[in-house]
């Protein structure tokens, strides 16, 4: 924790769950991350923490910004983001929000097979397209699976079909699913990238951009590899599959530019046994999945959770959200430990919390209010 959040949090006044992020911690990452990639073009995932505060920030720092709807595009321009700064880069678009942004002048789009590339053509002509290649997610903490990217083998095809209907063919993309733990994981997109580069330039079209999407990781409980290391490894295999034309590249850092930046504050409303006997504390917090903890989902994300009594002795305990939805429990399959002597009323500090929070916070389940945020 900063000693800004701990200021922060020592004067608060409010009642109930908050998360606190420091636009300090979300400067530095950004200068880590571009100086890893010094020819790389950085668009911050608005989706990972949309504060005004943070793309405000990050648009004074020069970043771009991946945005998935609309209004992700009218927040971005808020911030003071040019459109040419701006890509659409949800592969799932209404025509119409295609049209939206493209009036809003935003060029870059991003597309995963004939029938979106087909709405673009008759709303964004002439626009940039880049299609989104598969990834297995393999090392991710959160792979973001088949949903996303057709199959290599396909991209050539869509890619030539918007060539034909009048627009750029520009690029691939691919993500290679968040919280990536592994600094190689980028190696095999990029041998299929360049593939895709070659079997274009066959049809008689030159691709220029490799988006390498997101995937760089927040420090949760495990230490996870420096963004140096990222950099490294990816210019490694971009050497080795483009050789000397290396294409303009771009990343997508979500959860890495702002994760760590954030601290949730949340109270320890009930500790309970469901029996005598029972070997574990069930621990009811203020805050659960339908508060912002989310991707606790699988319990795929642990977060890190810090007490008052840290240094007493500890024991498994199961973690819960305060909602009456089953669902809502945070960790029971690999138990939390805490300390024996937590109480009622204790306030427990959640770390990097800073992406995939706020947003993720349902409007009113139960009454409780959405996960309140301070920018600082
Ligand atoms: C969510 C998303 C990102 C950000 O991913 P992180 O793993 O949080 O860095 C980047 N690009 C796209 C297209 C996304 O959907």
């Amino acid at each position: 924790m900063t000693d800004r959040i701990r200021e922060f949090l020592r004067n608060r006044r409010e009642e109930g769950p908050c998360v606190v992020v420091d636009l300090d911690v979300v400067r530095s990452n950004y200068s880590a991350l571009a100086h890893a990639l010094p020819d790389t073009r950085v668009f911050y995932a608005v989706k990972a923490n949309p504060a005004p505060e943070v793309l405000s920030l990050l648009a004074e720092l020069g970043s771009c910004f991946d945005c998935a709807s609309v209004a992700e595009i009218e927040m971005a321009m808020a911030a003071g983001a040019t459109p040419d700064r701006i890509s659409f880069g949800n592969t799932i678009k209404k025509e119409r929000d295609i049209e939206r942004a493209f009036n809003l002048g935003v060029r870059l789009f991003s597309v995963d097979c004939k029938a979106e590339v087909e709405k673009i053509a008759r709303v964004a002509h002439g626009a940039k397209i880049f299609c989104r290649i598969l990834c297995d997610g393999a090392g991710a903490d959160w792979p973001l699976s088949r949903k996303f990217g057709c199959v290599p083998e396909m991209a050539a095809d869509v890619l030539e079909h918007g060539h034909r209907l009048g627009l750029d063919a520009y690029g691939i993309s691919f993500h290679v699913g968040s919280q990536q733990k592994n600094v190689e994981a980028w190696d095999s997109a990029l041998a299929s990238a360049s593939a895709i580069f070659r079997e274009c330039a066959e049809r008689g079209i030159q691709l220029s951009l490799v988006n390498l999407g997101g995937g760089f990781p927040a420090r949760y409980l495990q230490d996870v590899p420096a963004a140096e290391a990222y950099g490294e490894a990816i210019f490694r295999a971009l050497s080795r599959h483009f050789g000397n034309s290396i294409p303009d590249t771009i990343i997508e850092p979500g959860r890495g530019m702002v994760g760590a930046a954030g601290m949730i504050e949340a109270e320890v409303v009930l500790i309970s046994k469901k029996s005598e006997d029972d070997p574990v504390r069930w621990v009811y917090l203020d805050i659960g999945k339908f508060g912002g903890l989310a991707e606790t989902m699988d319990e795929a994300i642990r977060y890190p959770i810090r007490t008052p009594r840290d240094g007493d002795a500890v024991e498994p305990c199961v973690l819960a959200g305060p909602t009456c939805d089953s669902a809502d429990v945070l960790y029971e399959k690999t138990p939390v430990l805490l300390p024996v002597s937590l109480a009622i009323g204790d306030k427990v500090l959640i770390e990097a919390t800073g992406a995939y929070t706020t947003t993720y916070s349902a409007v009113a389940f139960n009454g409780f209010d959405p996960l309140r945020s301070y920018v600082i």
